[in-house]
Formats: C-alpha cells, structure tokens, sequence
C-alpha cells in the first residue's frame, strides 16, 4: 500500500522497483534507505530469494523501515510494477551502446519534483547481472551514479540510498539552509544588523579604537566578518548588549 495516495509531494509520487533482487537482506537494506529520506513505494519484480518480506536478513538489515518492507508489493513483470507510473527510470552502473538518454540521480531528482503530475519510477536490476537490456530499452531514461570509473558497481541498497538521497534534496527545494543543520534561531533582519553595527561603531569610537575622523577600513571588514555568520536576532542583541556596557563604561570624551 502506498500511504501516501493523496501526497503530491515526490514522497508521495515515486516509487522504487527492485528487479530480481538475488539476496533478501538488500531488499531489506533498500526499505531502510528509502525509509530515512521520506519514501515508502515499493515494489519487487520477480524476487530470487524466498520470502524477501519475511526473511531475516530483510526484517534484520530493514530495521526500523519494517513497515516498508511489508507493505512492499510483490509482481511478476515489469509492466504490472510499473501500473499507474507515466514515467520510469533505469538504474544501472553500466552505460550501454543502446540506451535512452543518460541522466545523473540529481537531474532525474530535479525533474521528478519539479512535475506534480509525474508518477516516477526508479529501477534497480538485480544484483550480479544488473537489468536487462529489455526493461532498460522500455524506460525513458538511464540514471547512472556518478563513481570510480575503476569500480563503479555500488552495492544495490547503497545505490537507491544515493537516489533516494538526491530526491529528498530535490523534493525539499533547496532545502538545505546555508546556515546548516541543528539548532537555528530566527535570522535577523537586515535593519536589525544595520542598527547593530551603528551601535558598535559607537562603542568603538567611545571606546578610542575607532577614529571618527580617520576611520579607515575598520567597520567595513567589521561588516565584512558578521556577513560571513548568518547573525540569528538574540546575537545581534547580545553585541548591541555589548555596545551599550562599553559605551556606558568608556572614559568621557575629553579624557579619552
Ligand atoms: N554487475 C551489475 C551491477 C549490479 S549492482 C551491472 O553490471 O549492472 C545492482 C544494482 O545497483 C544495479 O542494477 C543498479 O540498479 C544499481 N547500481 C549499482 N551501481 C550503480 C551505479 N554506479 N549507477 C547506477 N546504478 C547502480
């Protein structure tokens, strides 16, 4: 079961085809690596390996995407897997003479979410033989991971952990804030750092560090420096906090 239907959200759109995966514990791996970047679609063709739902190794390597790996849909064909997708991608480490064209995962990442009404497909071939040229030839586009020309066969679930990766970037917009992860508090406004760094140049000149009538380039390269940390509003408060004890605390101008 897709538990996303009315999601139109990539989370929600793109589904993984696993193709004759040989060994249950990467069926497994694959819930897990789509699980932790958001998605939850997927469906195995033709598995070699008995009851990849249930196995150990799957249940073990899916860990806490459990719930991915059984609700995974089992089929016969590529064509009953792909039902309801308008748009499929083969996954493959190898590039081929006759293929459709080749795209990184972050192009294929930027299309999928950028077209709500695109119903995307990844698939992965199987893990000694990859895919066959005939399900490759039936799809709109090859994704080839980007990898050491001398050794470029990733293992599989470690493969649809990069795709899955570059679709959650994609999905999120650009998503990532510039000013990293964790703890973030409100950015301050471009009035608020203005007002900081009059407040500042006060202090400074109170201070005597700063030479009103010669100033040289002392604020710019100030500014230049609090431009490069992204100041959050409580720090612009704390170095007005700052500005205001040094200019409470500065020698009277005439003794400065
Ligand atoms: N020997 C096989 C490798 C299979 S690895 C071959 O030559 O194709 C199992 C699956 O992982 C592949 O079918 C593909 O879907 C995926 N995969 C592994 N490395 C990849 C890469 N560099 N680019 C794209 N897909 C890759």
């Amino acid at each position: 079961m897709n538990q996303n239907q009315t999601d139109t959200s990539l989370f929600g759109r793109l589904r993984f085809v696993l193709v004759e995966t040989s060994r249950a514990g990467n069926v497994g791996s694959v819930a897990r690596a789509m699980k932790t970047m958001g998605f939850s679609d997927l469906v195995l063709v033709s598995p070699k390996c008995d009851n990849p739902l249930g196995d150990a190794e799957a249940v073990a390597f899916a860990s806490g995407a459990g719930d991915v790996l059984a609700s995974a849909r089992i089929v016969g064909s590529i064509g009953e897997a792909l039902e309801g997708c308008n748009f499929a991608a083969a996954v493959s480490a190898r590039l081929r003479e006759y293929s459709p064209p080749v795209w990184t995962p972050r192009a294929f990442s930027a299309h999928a979410a950028g077209q709500p009404e695109l119903r995307p497909a990844l698939v992965l071939g199987n893990e000694r033989v990859g895919l066959p040229n005939g399900i490759v030839e039936q799809c709109n586009v090859l994704i080839n991971i980007p990898a050491n020309p001398a050794y470029s066969s990733l293992n599989l679930s470690q493969a649809a952990q990069v795709l899955a990766y570059e679709a959650r970037l994609a999905a999120v917009g650009d998503g990532v804030d510039p000013r990293g992860v964790g703890f973030q508090g409100d950015a301050a406004s471009l009035a608020q750092i203005e007002g900081m760094y009059a407040h500042l140049e006060e202090a400074l000149v109170a201070l005597g560090f700063l030479n009103a009538n010669n100033p040289k380039k002392l604020m710019p390269r100030l500014k230049r420096l609090f431009s490069r940390t992204q100041l959050e509003t409580e720090e612009v408060n704390i170095l007005r906090g700052i500005a205001r004890e040094i200019i409470k605390h500065a020698p009277p101008k005439d003794q400065a």
